[in-house]
C-alpha cells in the first residue's frame, strides 16, 4: 500500500479523500492555494504545501507545482478527486513519468474515454448500448452528412468529439439547418478544444440521466455497484441525485450493468468509473464515461456499504479487487442534495463568511462538507459547499429523512440553494420518481 498520498484537490472531496487515507493508515499531503490555507483538510493533513496563488491555473491546475510538491514531501501517489486535473491524461502521464502513481486509470484509457468518438466506438464493441448516430466523425461532405441525418431521423444533435461540460453541442431540428449547424459546431469546437472533430447522434427528447458506477483493478476483474439517477439538472449541472434509479425494469437494468462490467474488462479499466447514459422508453443510451470518482458517489456508498475511495486507492496501488459481484447488494435508497453557495433565485455565486454552520444528524444522515463556523467561502472556485445525503430502507423514507435533514441544516451568513432543495424534496412529481432531465429547468421557468 502507498505510504503517503498527495491530495490534488480542495473542498469536500479533499476532506473525503483525507478521511479514507487516515482510516487506511496512509500519510497525507494537502496542497492549497493562498486563500485555501484554512481549509479543513489542510488543517487535518499530516503535511501541507502552498502550491500557488488563488486562480486555479496557477494552483490546482499547476502541474509542475504539484509534481514538485510530491517530490519535496516524498508522496508516492496522487489522488486527483473530481474536476481540476482528474481527467487530464497529460497530467496522469506526467505523474507516471516522474515516478509516482496516479490514482485513476492509465493515461491511454483516460484519452480513449476523453474523446467521445473513440469512447463510443469502444463501448459499441463491448456491447454497451449507444445512441443511434454517425458511427464516427462526420465526413467533410454535405451530401453524405444529410444522408446520415436522414437515416438517423430528426431531430439530431451535433457533438464535438473533444467536448465536455455541456459545451460543443447543437440540436438540429430540420435537414435545412444541418450543414450550417455542422460548420458552426466544428469551428466552435476547434476554437474551444483545439479539435474540430464532430459527430452526429439522434436527439432524445425526454430522457432521464441514469449512470452506472463501476470499479475495476486493471487485472481482469471488474464489478458494477448499481446505478444512480441524476436527472434533476440545471444547465447540465446535477442538483439532486439518488440511488438506485427508480422504476427501471430489472432485466433492462441488469443487461446494462453487465455490459458496463464487460466494457471495463475490454478497455483494461482500473479504479472507480462511471458510465453515463440517457434513459428513455426503457432503453439505455451511452453518452460518456467519467474516468474518476464523482461528486454523487456517496449515494452509491450508502446503498452498497462500500467505501468507493478506499477501494479506488487499493486497486490503484495494484491490489486485486477485494469485492466480487455477488458481494454487492443494494440495500434501501439514498438521496444527495448538493448545497451551493449561491442565490436560490438567480443562481449567482454567493461567497463570503459563514457565521454559523449547523449540520443535521440522526440515523441515515450523512454530511460531506468542509464547512465550519467562521469559514470564508472564496469566490475563486466551484460554489458547492456541502453534500447532504440520506439513506433509508425505502425511497419514501429516505426522502422524508431528507426533508427533516434539510430543515435542520443551517448555513448562516451567505446565500445558499437550501430553499430550492427544500422545494424539490416536496415536489409531487419528483416524489413519484422518474422525472426527466428537463424537469427542473421547466419547473424554474427556464
Ligand atoms: P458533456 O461531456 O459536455 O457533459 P454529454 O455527452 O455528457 O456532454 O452530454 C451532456 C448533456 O447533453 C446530456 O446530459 C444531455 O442533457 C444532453 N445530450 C447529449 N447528447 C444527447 C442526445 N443524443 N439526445 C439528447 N440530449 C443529449
Amino acid at each position: 500500500m502507498f505510504d503517503k498520498i498527495l491530495i490534488a484537490n480542495r473542498g469536500e472531496i479533499a476532506l473525503r479523500i483525507l478521511r479514507a487515507c487516515k482510516e487506511m493508515g496512509i500519510a497525507t499531503v494537502a496542497v492549497h492555494s493562498l486563500v485555501d490555507r484554512n481549509l479543513k483538510h489542510v488543517r487535518l493533513a499530516d503535511e501541507s504545501v502552498c502550491i500557488g496563488p488563488n486562480p486555479s491555473p496557477q494552483s490546482y491546475l499547476n502541474v509542475p507545482a504539484l509534481i514538485s510538491a510530491m517530490e519535496i514531501t516524498d508522496a508516492v501517489a496522487v489522488h486527483p478527486g473530481y474536476g481540476f486535473l482528474a481527467e487530464n491524461a497529460d497530467f496522469a502521464e506526467q505523474v507516471q513519468k516522474s515516478g509516482f502513481t496516479f490514482i485513476g486509470p492509465d493515461p491511454d484509457v483516460i484519452r480513449l474515454m476523453g474523446d467521445k468518438v473513440s469512447a463510443i466506438a469502444a463501448m459499441k464493441k463491448a456491447g454497451v448500448p449507444t445512441v443511434p448516430g454517425s458511427d464516427g466523425p462526420l465526413p467533410d461532405n454535405s451530401e453524405r452528412c444529410m444522408e446520415i441525418g436522414r437515416s438517423i431521423g430528426y431531430p439530431v444533435i451535433i457533438k464535438a468529439a473533444a467536448g465536455g461540460g455541456g459545451r460543443g453541442m447543437r440540436v438540429v431540428e430540420r435537414e435545412e439547418e444541418l450543414v450550417n449547424a455542422i460548420a458552426v459546431t466544428k469551428s466552435e469546437a476547434q476554437a474551444a478544444f483545439g479539435d474540430g472533430t464532430v459527430y452526429m447522434e439522434k436527439f432524445l427528447q425526454n430522457p432521464r440521466h441514469v449512470e452506472i458506477q463501476v470499479m475495476a483493478d486493471g487485472q481482469g476483474n471488474a464489478i458494477h455497484l448499481g446505478d444512480r439517477d441524476c436527472s434533476l439538472q440545471r444547465r447540465h449541472q446535477k442538483v439532486l441525485e439518488e440511488a438506485p434509479a427508480p422504476g427501471i425494469p430489472d432485466k433492462v437494468r441488469e443487461q446494462v450493468h453487465e455490459s458496463c462490467v464487460q466494457a471495463c474488462i475490454d478497455i483494461g479499466y482500473r479504479g472507480a468509473g462511471t458510465f453515463e447514459f440517457l434513459y428513455e422508453n426503457e432503453r439505455f443510451y451511452f453518452i460518456e464515461m467519467n474516468t474518476r470518482i464523482q461528486v454523487e458517489h456517496p449515494v452509491t456508498e450508502m446503498v452498497t456499504g462500500v467505501d468507493l475511495i478506499k477501494e479506488q486507492i487499493r486497486v490503484c496501488a495494484g491490489e486485486k479487487l477485494s469485492l466480487k459481484q455477488e458481494d454487492i447488494v443494494i440495500k434501501g435508497h439514498a438521496f444527495e442534495c448538493r448545497i451551493n453557495a449561491e442565490d436560490p433565485q438567480t443562481f449567482f455565486p454567493s461567497p463570503g463568511k459563514v457565521n454559523n454552520f449547523h449540520m443535521p444528524g440522526g440515523l441515515g444522515v450523512r454530511v460531506d462538507s468542509h464547512l465550519y463556523s467562521g469559514y470564508s467561502v472564496p469566490p475563486n472556485y466551484d460554489s458547492m459547499i456541502a453534500k447532504l445525503i440520506t439513506h433509508a430502507e425505502d425511497r419514501e423514507t429516505a426522502l422524508a429523512r431528507m426533508r427533516v435533514a434539510l430543515s435542520e441544516l443551517v448555513v448562516d451568513g451567505i446565500k445558499t440553494n437550501i430553499p430550492l432543495q427544500e422545494e424539490l424534496v416536496r415536489d409531487e412529481n419528483f416524489a413519484k420518481g422518474g422525472v426527466n432531465i428537463h424537469y427542473l429547468e421547466k419547473k424554474l421557468g427556464l
